[in-house]
C-alpha cells in the first residue's frame, strides 16, 4: 500500500486505496471485525462513513475498538437518521444530534475529517456557508473534534465555490474518466445520462479541470467517490464509452489527477479488498487507461496531457507527466504556487534538460506537443 498526505491539517497520512462504507451495510458484527482486520492487513487505513445508519456506526465502532489510532475516519456532518431512514439535513439541531451519535457509537471523541455532506446545489451551498451550519463545523474544528473540514459534492462549480472559501481542507468528489467529460449539474444522475454522451467527447470539462488544479495549488486533498461510476465503468454495456475499464485502470486514472490522495471503494468482502490492493502488483498494461481512451473514435483528448505516463522513459530522465501537471497547475493559477514550485524543485530532472529528441512525442497517445510543453515549463519555472 502507498500513502499520501492531507497536508493542511497536520499531515494526516491516508492509504491511496481506501474504503467506502456501503460494503459493510447489512453484515454481522463478526464480519465487520474480519473485514476491518483484512483492511489493516492490506495497509488500508482510511474509510468514508457517509451513512448515518446506527447499526453501521455501532458495529464499526466495535471493529475499531482498541485500534482507533490506526484508522483515519471521514465522518459526515449533515447525514442524519430519522424514522429508521437516512436523512440529509441542514437543520443544525438535527445535524448536531447525528454527529454526536456518530462519535458515541464509534467510541471515539474525534473524527479526522468532518465532511459536510453532499452539497450539489448552489442554494444549498449558500445556506450552509452563510449560516449556522458552517459555524457549527468551525466550532467542531476549533475544539479539535474534527481535525480537518471537508465537503462532498458531485458538482464542480459548487465544489469550487466551497474550496475558494478557504475553509475546506478535503474535498470528496466524484471522479472517473466519464464524469470528467460532463458539464456541471445539480443533479448527480445527469453524470451517466446516455443522452449527454451522444455527441461524443471532446475534452475534459474545463470546470472539473479547474477544480482539480485549484485544489492542488492550495494543498486541498481530494478523495474520490464513484471511481467505478457505481460499477458502470466496468461494464461495456453500461459505460458511456461502450468499452469496459477494469478496476485498476479506474484507480490509476483517479490517482493521476491533480490533488487526489485516495480512492474510496465500496468493497463488500475481504476478497474485493484484496483484488483492489492487487493494483500495486498489476502490470502497467493492466492499469493503462489511456489505451482505452485513446482508441475510441468519439473520444478526443487531442493535445491535452492525461498524465498517463506513456511518454516515459524520457531520454533526459524527465518525468514528463509530472512536469505537465505542475505546468498546468501554474498556468491555471496565473502564477507558480509555492507548493508547486517546491514539487518541481525536488524533481530529479527538469524541463530545461530536454534535448528535443522527440522520442516522447512518438509514444504519446494523446498527441501532446511535449517539446513545446518542456520549453514552456522551463520559461515558467526558470530551469
Ligand atoms: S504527455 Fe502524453 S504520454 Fe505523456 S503523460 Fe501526457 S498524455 Fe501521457
Ligand atoms: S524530447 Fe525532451 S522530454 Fe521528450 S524524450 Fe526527448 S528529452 Fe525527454
Amino acid at each position: 500500500m502507498k500513502y499520501r498526505e492531507i497536508k493542511r491539517c497536520g499531515n494526516i497520512k491516508v492509504s491511496e486505496i481506501a474504503l467506502g462504507c456501503e460494503g459493510f451495510i447489512g453484515k454481522s458484527r463478526e464480519e465487520y471485525i474480519s473485514m476491518t482486520d483484512k483492511a489493516f492487513e492490506l495497509g488500508i487505513n482510511f474509510i468514508d462513513m457517509y451513512t448515518s445508519d446506527p447499526e453501521f456506526r455501532s458495529n464499526f465502532g466495535a471493529a475499531i475498538k482498541g485500534r482507533r489510532d490506526r484508522i483515519v475516519l471521514q465522518g459526515h456532518i449533515g447525514s442524519a437518521w430519522e424514522n429508521g431512514q437516512y436523512l440529509r439535513t441542514r437543520n443544525v439541531e438535527k445535524v448536531k444530534i447525528a454527529f454526536e451519535d456518530q462519535l458515541k457509537r464509534l467510541g471515539t471523541d474525534y473524527i479526522d475529517i468532518g465532511m459536510i455532506h453532499y452539497v450539489d446545489g448552489m442554494e444549498d451551498f449558500e445556506r450552509i456557508f452563510g449560516g449556522k451550519f458552517i459555524e457549527y463545523c468551525s466550532t467542531l474544528k476549533q475544539k479539535g473534534i474534527i481535525r480537518a473540514l471537508g465537503m462532498s459534492s458531485h458538482n464542480p462549480i459548487v465544489a469550487l465555490k466551497a474550496v475558494e472559501t478557504g475553509l475546506i481542507d478535503v474535498l470528496m468528489f466524484s471522479v472517473n474518466a466519464a464524469y470528467d467529460m460532463q458539464p456541471p449539474s445539480e443533479n448527480v444522475d445527469d453524470l451517466f445520462e446516455s443522452e449527454n454522451y451522444k455527441n461524443g467527447f471532446v475534452n475534459a470539462d474545463p470546470d472539473r479541470t479547474k477544480l482539480y488544479e485549484y485544489c492542488a495549488g492550495k494543498g486541498i486533498a481530494i478523495d474520490v467517490m464513484k471511481a467505478f461510476g457505481g460499477g458502470d465503468m466496468l461494464s461495456a454495456e453500461l459505460s458511456p464509452f461502450g468499452v469496459a475499464f477494469n478496476e485498476y485502470q479506474c484507480i490509476e486514472y483517479c490517482l493521476t489527477r491533480p490533488a487526489v490522495v485516495s480512492v474510496m471503494a465500496g468493497c463488500h468482502s475481504a476478497k474485493e479488498m484484496e483484488k483492489l490492493a492487487g493494483y500495486y502488483a498489476a502490470s502497467k498494461a493492466d492499469k493503462d487507461y489511456s489505451a482505452v481512451l485513446s482508441k475510441m473514435d468519439k473520444f478526443k483528448f487531442h493535445g491535452n496531457c492525461m498524465y498517463c505516463g506513456h511518454c516515459a522513459p524520457c531520454t533526459a530522465g524527465i518525468n514528463i507527466a509530472d512536469v505537465n501537471k505542475y505546468l498546468n497547475l501554474s498556468l491555471a493559477q496565473g502564477n507558480v504556487p509555492e507548493t508547486v514550485a517546491d514539487h518541481y524543485r525536488i524533481m530529479e530532472h527538469h524541463a530545461g534538460e530536454c534535448i528535443e529528441c522527440g522520442r516522447c512525442e512518438k509514444n504519446c497517445p494523446f498527441d501532446v506537443e511535449i517539446i513545446n510543453k518542456m520549453k514552456k515549463a522551463k520559461e515558467i519555472f526558470g530551469y
